[in-house]
């Protein structure tokens, strides 16, 4: 009984097909979230595919309503040991966006895991099914070696990620109890490059709001009032001017976080940002004097999504009456969406735009969060890595992008570790959603590795 032959168990199961199986059938429901008729296909992938999965696994699972969308239900796993054991929460999302059905590449489709090369395409492969399906399957390699986990496990599986999960705040706060843990390990998300094995900690969070100018009711003839009546359009686009300048930097200080803390400008500077599998990056972009690592990881940015004023489809000699724009910020933990906004309507009176109203969204947002690199868990998750791989992974304060990840660091209190299987050219969200093999492969084996250590090596089994 070893740490080795539970990683050898895990290769194992990639390599006999036994774990491309598991997720053939897993892919195989149509969960999208987004589809407001989708509704038999969530909860089946509850009941039908997760449930047994646990239940052969010695969980107790149950499903637990949505309290603000019924469409969308969760599922809670148990399996415990012992009361002095280190208990892990496990999280992922069985839903996805909508198929795309038609706009794949020939000879694909979304609802069946298709292997060609390297790449194991299908819908969710990359987001989520397939990356919970590896921490899964993880856990049964280290059962079968030991005969018991070692640790008390916990699952909490929701089906509305897609829809910005609806409920999943409600959920931890009533179920406080039963999800209590030591420590969240989830998976999610792009690694840093796709030969890099890579940890993160937490993420930023975004925050969409409209500047909106509307001046009078209808628009009039360019020629005779031209000179006599301001056009909206310029005023927006010299607001937004004034807001972010013509390389991206943000000019408003409330929009920008404080600082970078130490400790986060040390783990950053450790990494490399090559934009590998993506556009080729402007490096005179964003906030000056920063690291490319520092902009995208490490600092806010201001974008606009959208603008409109007169008729795009058909422009008309007229001046408009109306224009909008919606903005978007990314930002870092420690900054308070609410203190935007008012940074903003403050700025834009300084700078004589009264006349524009901001218009926050109608999506609720939530606080993005991060994990400090020197957390005695981030240390243990880094050394496993290490372990498995023979490689140093990259430790990512948070991730560029955004999940609900505070659900589990503020409410539930956890330290979050979270060790994305997936790579930035995966098309999630697009047609041609895919896996890369040799990141499944090399996935299963560090999560074979980081559970075995759970039981013998983390910080609470230390101090037990
Ligand atoms: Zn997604």
């Amino acid at each position: 009984m070893s740490r080795e032959n539970a990683i050898d168990r895990a290769e194992a199961i990639f390599d006999d097909g036994t774990f491309y199986d598991l997720l053939s059938r897993w892919v195989s429901h149509p969960t999208e979230s987004q589809n407001e008729t989708c509704k038999d296909a969530l909860k089946t992938y509850l009941t039908g595919a997760i449930t047994p999965y646990l239940e052969n696994m010695g969980f107790t699972c149950r499903l637990v309503d949505n309290p603000v969308n019924a469409r969308l239900p969760l599922l809670i796993g148990r399996r415990m040991e012992g009361t002095d054991l280190p208990t892990v929460l496990i999280y992922g999302h069985g839903d996805t966006v909508l198929a795309m059905d038609g706009r794949w590449r020939e000879g694909l489709e979304p609802w069946q895991v298709i292997e060609e090369g390297e790449r194991w395409y299908g819908r969710g492969a990359a987001d989520n099914k397939g990356q919970h399906a590896i921490n899964l399957a993880a856990l049964t390699c280290i059962l079968e070696e030991r005969q018991h986990l070692g640790f008390n496990a916990k699952v909490l599986i929701e089906m509305g990620e897609e829809m910005g999960s609806p409920g999943l705040h409600q959920i931890c706060a009533l179920e406080k109890e039963a999800l209590a843990a030591d420590v969240l390990i989830a998976s999610d998300g792009p690694r840093i490059d796709p030969l890099k094995p890579t940890l993160f900690g937490g993420s930023r969070s975004y925050y969409n709001f409209d500047l909106r100018c509307n001046l009078r009711d209808g628009g009039h003839h360019s020629g005779n009032w031209g000179g006599l009546l301001a056009n909206p359009g310029i005023i927006v686009a010299n607001a937004i001017a004034s807001m972010a300048d013509a390389r991206g930097r943000i000019l408003v200080d409330g929009l920008k976080p404080e600082g970078i803390p130490d400790t986060v400008k040390r783990a950053l500077a450790e990494l490399e940002v090559t934009g590998r599998e993506g556009p080729e990056i402007d490096p005179d972009w964003g906030e000056p004097g920063l690291s490319l690592a520092e902009k995208v990881y490490g600092w806010n940015t201001l974008e606009v999504l959208a603008f409109e004023c007169g008729n795009p489809a058909a422009p008309a000699h007229a001046i408009p009456p109306n224009a909008w724009a919606r903005l978007h910020l990314r930002f870092v933990a420690g900054c308070d969406p609410d203190d935007f906004m008012v940074a903003i309507r403050k700025h834009l009176d300084e700078h004589g735009f009264e006349m524009i109203d901001i218009v926050p969204p109608g999506e609720s947002w939530y606080p993005a969060t991060r994990t400090d690199p020197d957390n005695p868990w981030v240390k243990w998750a880094v050394s496993s890595v290490e372990r498995t791989c023979g490689k140093t992974p990259a430790f990512l304060p948070n991730l560029g992008g955004t999940l609900p990840n505070d659900a589990f660091s503020d409410i539930l209190g956890l330290p979050t570790i979270w060790v994305p299987h997936s790579y930035g050219g995966c098309s999630q969200h697009a047609p041609n959603e895919h896996l890369l093999a040799p990141i499944v492969r090399e996935g299963l084996r560090i999560m074979a590795g980081l559970f075995w250590d759970l039981a013998e090596d983390s910080p609470n089994s230390r101090i037990a």
